[in-house]
């Protein structure tokens, strides 16, 4: 049955080491995956996301899994490479151009934000992100640089009332987090027709994570609450292809005394493997799991035991 298959993974990209706000994410998917099917525990995968190749490196790549292993975090199969992957995210590009939910985009950075000034958007809250759809209806003999999701147009083409879960309108995506509940997003005003193949030939996250997690068929994404907002064009693309949604959990976000967001650009600290534990304790206290003495001084496999079981009363 359904419980049978559950599938996670911790999706981290390689820029740079694990830190206190990564090491959450993987820990909060590794519980949820041991967590699964009554503690009897599910598949738990690691995807390397080094699509992005000139902000990627092998060396990373490695930090990570030593990093990973260090803190007993194991995954259940061989790590999968998405730099790997370049000839599946084409299949699966050409299927969405041969469903007509795929077109390409001439535009530059710079045409872009002169078509929103024109239409007066430019002022608007995240207008910028927004495309004004130039390209929608042809190239108009101009070249092509990248290619674009028929957001608005898909999102118009289905039905008003979808019972079950995630539902669709025209109006945008409706979907449950297991943790901050019931969301919605209209993609095409918040979002517009986004980038699937980028100009500069690196695949796009969204086309390349989906097709990922389909491919590997997860049943439960577990990661950072600053991707919770990707989630809505993630289920969009799952529709257009005809592909089954998973289960969403955004964990809390690790911030700096600043107040930002823990990250490499923000210069966050690698994990210190020489104290996997005392890193695991720190990462629990984020998640909001309790962390008595005789975890915080016993050993690593007892401390992830225990919070395993604490996490299977936590989310169903
Ligand atoms: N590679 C993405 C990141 O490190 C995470 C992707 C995901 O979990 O969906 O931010």
């Amino acid at each position: 049955g359904h419980v049978d298959r559950y599938a996670g993974r911790f999706a981290p990209s390689p820029t740079g080491p694990l830190h206190a706000g990564s090491l959450v994410a993987a820990l909060a998917s590794w519980l949820d995956a041991r967590a699964a099917c009554h503690g009897r525990g599910g598949r738990w995968l690691v995807r390397i996301e080094d699509v992005d190749t000139p902000r990627c490196s092998s060396e990373a790549a490695e930090t990570i899994l030593r990093q990973l292993a260090a803190l007993h975090l194991l995954p259940d199969e061989p790590p999968l490479f998405q730099s790997q992957r370049t000839a599946r995210y084409r299949q699966v590009l050409d299927q969405l151009i041969e469903s007509h939910l795929a077109y390409p985009c001439s535009c530059t950075r710079k045409e872009i934000e002169q078509a929103l000034i024109a239409s007066g958007q430019s002022h608007e809250r995240n207008s910028e992100h927004v495309y004004p759809g130039t390209c929608r209806g042809g190239l108009q003999g101009r070249p092509a640089r990248a290619w674009r999701f028929h957001t608005t147009e898909f999102q118009h083409r289905l039905p008003d009332a979808i019972n079950g879960e995630p539902a669709l309108s025209s109006r945008g995506v409706h979907w449950t987090d297991r943790r901050l509940g019931a969301q919605f997003q209209d993609v095409a005003a918040s979002v517009g027709d986004f980038v699937l193949l980028r100009a500069d030939g690196v695949w796009a996250y969204q086309l390349a994570v989906v097709t990922d997690d389909a491919d590997q068929e997860i049943t439960h994404v577990v990661r950072g609450e600053d991707l919770s907002d990707n989630t809505p064009r993630q289920i969009l693309l799952q529709k257009a292809l005809g592909w089954a949604t998973p289960k969403y959990l955004h964990t809390t976000l690790v911030r700096g005394v600043d107040g930002e967001k823990l990250s490499k650009q923000h210069g966050a600290p690698p994990i210190d493997i020489s104290h996997p534990l005392a890193a695991l304790c720190n990462a629990a206290r984020a998640l909001g799991l309790p962390v008595p003495d005789h975890v915080q001084q016993g050993n690593l496999s007892d401390a992830l035991a225990f919070w395993t079981q604490v996490w299977m009363h936590l989310f169903d």
